[in-house]
């Protein structure tokens, strides 16, 4: 998926992460709201409660992990759902933490259900159960675990079964970033990258950002280098509307995914209304990374919406992609 980072961009975006809560650009409500409940916990010395981040990538929940064990200075272990395959991988982890570390688990919805069920007393009474040998032959054997704090990410919290979401004491949702809030994050990612930006520059590559600051972040990168080679080191405007055309980055910040979504909903299915699934079969995804990761960006800048009969093209999805949009009544 696009907006997913590789690994080569994982290590570029080591450097530009915020290290503080004040370092973090927008979500204001989530991080006032962090900020207070680490403050009670530093005060009573005692690991704060579970927080459950949830939306799309590249949006800073893995940030957010880092600053909680920064703030806490408390030691931080990351691993993903996917990454927990069995209950014993989890035992592993739990049994290694240091008292009042952070483990962070990044698509926690994805965690295995034996591995899962393990997790709920390690998060209740900080102890898990290893069943040795099957059948009525079979003992639990007790593991303490020492008290830490889970940090669970998820592009939907709506995606976790019930017992584990109410597990989590503090849950914040991020949504997309407006373009004020992503020219901040690309004048702090310019000024440690030692890149010279100008203000009308940022707004053109924000705009182009989907909402999305790992986004802004990569084209800082293409605009950059096109800076370099192709003027005297300065992003303009001209120069970010040049690297930006020479990309065939989408005016309105749209990325492979979305316009496979979009482009397939207008010509295969002349502009829906069609339904989630075969739209995800139609672009070679799950469901669920069409509902998750391309929606609700699509939704949200007026391209796409959702009708009781299926998912329908607005006229301004025809419009972008260069068709004439139909006469019909949505919905
Ligand atoms: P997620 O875990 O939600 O996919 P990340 O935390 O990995 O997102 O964020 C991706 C990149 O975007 C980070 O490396 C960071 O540089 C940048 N970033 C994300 N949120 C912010 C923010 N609020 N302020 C500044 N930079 C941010």
């Amino acid at each position: 998926v696009a907006a997913a980072a590789t690994a080569e961009e994982r290590a570029f975006e080591a450097g530009l992460r915020p290290r503080t809560l004040a370092e973090f650009v927008g979500q204001r409500k989530a991080r006032e709201q962090l900020s207070i409940m680490l403050a009670g916990a530093r005060g009573r010395g005692r690991p704060p409660d579970h927080v459950l981040l949830s939306g799309p990538p590249g949006l800073g929940k893995t940030s957010l992990a880092m600053i909680i064990a920064q703030e806490l200075a408390v030691p931080l272990r990351l691993t993903s759902g996917p990454a927990i395959e069995r209950a014993g991988d989890l035992v592993a982890i739990l049994t290694a933490l240091a008292p009042g570390e952070v483990l962070f688990i990044d698509e926690i919805h994805r965690i295995a259900r034996p591995a899962e069920e393990l997790l709920y007393s390690a998060m209740e009474d900080f102890r898990v159960d290893v069943v040795l040998g099957k059948g009525p032959g079979a003992t639990a054997i007790p593991l303490d675990v020492a008290p830490f704090t889970l940090v669970g990410a998820t592009t939907r919290a709506g995606l976790l079964t019930g017992p584990m979401r109410d597990r989590f004491g503090f849950t914040a949702h991020l949504d997309f970033y407006d373009p004020d809030e992503l020219v901040a994050v690309l004048a702090r990612s310019a000024r440690l990258l030692g890149v010279e930006l100008t203000p009308e520059g940022a707004t053109e590559v924000a705009g182009r950002s989907r909402g999305t600051p790992r986004i802004a972040n990569r084209l800082l990168r293409r605009v950059r280098d096109y800076a370099e080679v192709r003027a005297d080191g300065v992003v303009t405007l001209d120069v970010a509307h040049a690297a930006l055309r020479v990309y065939d980055v989408d005016p309105l910040g749209l990325d492979r995914l979305d316009r496979a979504v979009l482009t397939a909903l207008v010509k295969r299915f002349g502009g829906g209304p069609v339904g989630l699934t075969t739209l995800a079969v139609s672009v070679g995804e799950e469901p669920e990374t069409v509902e998750d990761v391309a929606e609700p960006f699509l939704l949200r800048a007026g391209l796409l919406v959702r009708t009781s009969r299926g998912r329908v093209a607005t006229p301004a999805a025809f419009t972008h992609l260069g068709f004439d949009p139909p006469d019909q009544e949505l919905g």
